[in-house]
C-alpha cells in the first residue's frame, strides 16, 4: 500500500511510518518541518527501508503545503491508497473557559480539524486515480481522533482539543456518507492513551502498538455501512 502519515516526525505518527515501513509499505511521511533536527529518525528510517520512505514537508494549516505534498506524490507515485491524518495539538489544558485564550482555541480548530479537511481535499483526487487505473490496494482515509471527541463522556476542560475532534468526527461521517460507493473506508480511530510528547509519560500504551493496530483495521477492511467511531482494536466508541 501507499501510505500518507502527517504529524509523521515523532509521537504516533513516527510509530505509524515504522510500523508501515516493516510491513512492506510505501510510506509518505509528512512533516512540519525538513529541518534534520526533526527527522534524525526518519532520515534514518530512510537508509534501513531503501526505496520506501518518501519525507515530503507538510504544515496542514498551510493548505498551499498540502496541495504542493499531493502535486509531489502524483508525480513520483502516480497514486496513494491510505490517507491516515494523525497531526494533532492539545494546547490550553484544563482551563477553565472564562481562562481561554480564543486565538489558540483557533489554532486548535485550524490544526486538528482543518488539517485533516484539506488534506482530504487534496489528496482524495490522488487515491481515486488509484481507483481509476484499479491499480489501488486498500484505500482508507483515517482519522485519527480521541475519546476528549465523545459528546456521551465529554468533561469539563480541554475545550478546544475535545471540540476539535467531535469536528473532526462529522469529517469522518460526512466523508462517509460522500463516499459509500467508492471502495474507501473512513473512520475515526481513537488511538488510546499513548506514551507521547502529547500523551506524557505515565500513560500505559506504547504508540508501536497501536500502529500495528491501526494497519491491521486498514488490511482487514471495515465495509461499515454506519459511522464508525472506534479504538484501535476496531470496538464502537461512544459518540
Ligand atoms: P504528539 O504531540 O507526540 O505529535 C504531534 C505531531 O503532530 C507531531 O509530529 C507534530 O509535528 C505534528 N503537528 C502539529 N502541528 C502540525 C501542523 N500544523 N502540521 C503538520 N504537523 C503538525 O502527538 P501524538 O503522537 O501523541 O498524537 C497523535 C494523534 O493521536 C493526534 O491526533 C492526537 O490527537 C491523537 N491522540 C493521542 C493520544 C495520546 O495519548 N497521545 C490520545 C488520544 C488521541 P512537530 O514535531 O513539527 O510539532
Amino acid at each position: 500500500m501507499k501510505v500518507l502519515v502527517t504529524g509523521a516526525n515523532r509521537g504516533l505518527g513516527l510509530a505509524l511510518v515504522r510500523s508501515g515501513l516493516k510491513k512492506g509499505n510505501i510510506i509518505f511521511a509528512a512533516v512540519r518541518s525538513v529541518a534534520d533536527k526533526h527527522i534524525k529518525e526518519l532520515q534514518s528510517l530512510k537508509e534501513s527501508y531503501e526505496g520506501q520512505l518518501r519525507i515530503i514537508h507538510m504544515d496542514v494549516t498551510n493548505e498551499k503545503s498540502v496541495k504542493q505534498a499531493a502535486e509531489a506524490v502524483k508525480l513520483t507515485d502516480q497514486y496513494l491508497d491510505v490517507i491516515i491524518n494523525n497531526a494533532a495539538i492539545l494546547n490550553e489544558r484544563d482551563k477553565k473557559i472564562e481562562e481561554l485564550d480564543m486565538n489558540a482555541v483557533l489554532q486548535a480548530f485550524d490544526v486538528n480539524t482543518l488539517g485533516p479537511m484539506r488534506v482530504v481535499k487534496h489528496f482524495l483526487p490522488v487515491l481515486r486515480i488509484g481507483l481509476k487505473e484499479q491499480v489501488a490496494e486498500k484505500q482508507a482515509v483515517i482519522n485519527i481522533s480521541s475519546e476528549a471527541g465523545s459528546l456521551t463522556n465529554a468533561y469539563s476542560g480541554d475545550y478546544p482539543y475535545g471540540m476539535t475532534k467531535t469536528a473532526l468526527n462529522m469529517l469522518t461521517e460526512k466523508l462517509r456518507v460522500y463516499l459509500k460507493d467508492e471502495p474507501v473506508d473512513v473512520l475515526s480511530i481513537h488511538p488510546g492513551w499513548m506514551k507521547t510528547d502529547m500523551g506524557g509519560n505515565q500513560a500505559p500504551k506504547e504508540p508501536n502498538e497501536t500502529a500495528d493496530n491501526i494497519y491491521r483495521l486498514i488490511e482487514n477492511g471495515w465495509n461499515s455501512s454506519q459511522f464508525a467511531f472506534v479504538d484501535d482494536n476496531g470496538n464502537h466508541m461512544n459518540i
